[in-house]
């Protein structure tokens, strides 16, 4: 097994693969999307070219073809993180899709006036807008474990949150900003000895280190498809089974109903298929299944060796440039994520000048302003690595950030505090 993944990873990648290497495209902003290898663009047309049907509907041919493969994509799934069943898995549209089900469900069920929602102070807004939601609306109160000075989340601080009325707790798994790691397990076992239930957010985990969800003792695990080399409008929701059997459903509609009148009290089917009400994204679930056993083959240990040789490279080089800070300890514990800002530079400039390179980066404040907010920080730019990125990506990007001057924006607020 190759310690290291080779740069031929990046023909797999038709969008990349058709660029000139040494010139064309850059493409690091892969913590917000990643390109798709022809694996995954190949299921989703081989599927609509030869079994293209509706699922758990039709007794004919192509109907049961279709119902098999998209239950096949859920084992995959189930594989891909280690969960006990396939009946664990809810395919959904997503992340933000699978936070706002658990808020609108178990959420409403648990959550009570003068109970508490615990969240930490890095969330997207994708795991942060639900739970205020659903503090506003129960009479709760959301409670905000804060971020150490070195970006990270101090398992004391997230315990000494966890009070008696306590009832739920949401938290990243990495971090979107700074790519930083929080302790889930031990965070996890920390809210189970307080009778706590946890969602973690494991967007930006899942490309990265391989997850597996019964050695985390995780209550509920999301996950975006298009972040992990799969289609966009896919994702996965992991719950641990007695927990998932409680859910109530979300949407309603055809596929969740066992029976139905106008008048007697309606009854649903088990889950998952009560949680994925209406026609399912079938190709898109086995477009997510082709991304998961495409990185599975790669080997985690060639991506994680892959990610840490980037990623300190990456802080490294920077190091010599002139102004330029990197924001948290990334190298600490890779995970493809390195945020920066530069000295009287707003991102924008910096992310406009990089565009000019024909390099794509994010920059500002990652759908989490509120993050960026605590860290003193008008945004970041940040830098995300995936399989097909090579050490002359770097090199490409160094050279670029040599030459940046200011330019249109200004930094409204002073970059003053950096980590
Ligand atoms: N959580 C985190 C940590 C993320 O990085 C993202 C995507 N930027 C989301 C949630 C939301 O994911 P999606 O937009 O795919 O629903």
């Amino acid at each position: 097994r190759p310690r290291h993944l080779t740069t031929s990873v990046r023909d797999d990648f038709p969008l990349l693969a058709a660029e000139p290497e040494d010139t064309g495209l850059v493409y690091l902003d892969n913590a917000a999307t990643t390109q798709k290898p022809q694996a995954v663009l190949d299921a989703i047309t081989g599927y609509y070219t030869t079994i293209n049907s509706n699922v758990g509907r039709g007794y004919h041919r192509l109907g049961l073809a279709s119902t098999e493969a998209f239950e096949q994509a859920r084992v995959a799934a189930q594989e891909f993180l280690g969960a006990a069943g396939p009946d664990e898995i809810v395919f959904t549209r997503g992340t933000t899709d699978a936070t706002n089900l658990l808020a609108a469900t178990v959420g409403r069920r648990l959550v009570g006036p003068g109970d508490q929602v615990v969240i930490t102070g890095m969330e997207h807004n994708s795991n942060l807008l639900p739970w205020r939601r659903l503090a506003e609306e129960a009479g709760a109160e959301l409670v905000v474990v804060p971020v150490a000075v070195d970006g990270r989340v101090r398992l004391a601080d997230f315990t000494a949150a966890l009070g008696p009325r306590v009832r739920i707790a949401a938290f990243a798994h990495v971090s979107n900003v700074l790519g930083t790691v929080n302790p889930v397990r031990e965070m996890i076992a920390a809210a189970h000895r307080h009778g706590v239930v946890t969602v973690v957010d494991g967007a930006q985990a899942v490309a990265h280190r391989r997850v597996d969800v019964r050695d985390l003792d995780a209550d509920f695990y999301c996950f975006s498809g298009h972040k992990v080399y799969g289609p966009m409008g896919t994702g996965v929701l992991y719950g641990r089974r007695d927990l998932l059997v409680e859910v109530a459903p979300y949407q309603v509609g055809g596929g969740t109903v066992k029976g139905v009148s106008f008048a007697e009290p309606v009854t649903y089917v088990p889950v998952p298929a009560r949680l994925e009400a209406g026609t399912p994204d079938v190709a898109g679930g086995l477009g997510l299944a082709a991304a998961l056993r495409y990185l599975t083959d790669l080997g985690w240990d060639a991506v994680r060796a892959h990610d840490e040789s980037l990623v300190r490279a990456a802080v490294d080089a920077f190091d010599g440039i002139d102004g330029l800070r990197v924001v948290g300890d990334p190298a600490r514990d890779p995970s493809g994520i390195v945020s920066f800002a530069i000295d009287g530079l707003h991102p924008y400039d910096v992310g406009g000048h990089l565009d000019r390179h024909n390099i794509a980066v994010r920059c500002g404040v990652h759908c989490s302003s509120t993050f960026l907010d605590s860290l003193d920080l008008v945004g970041t730019v940040r830098v995300s690595f995936a399989v097909y990125n090579t050490e002359r990506d770097l090199e490409r990007v160094c050279d670029a950030l040599r030459t940046v001057r200011p330019g249109f924006w200004t930094t409204e607020q002073p970059n003053t505090r950096f980590l």
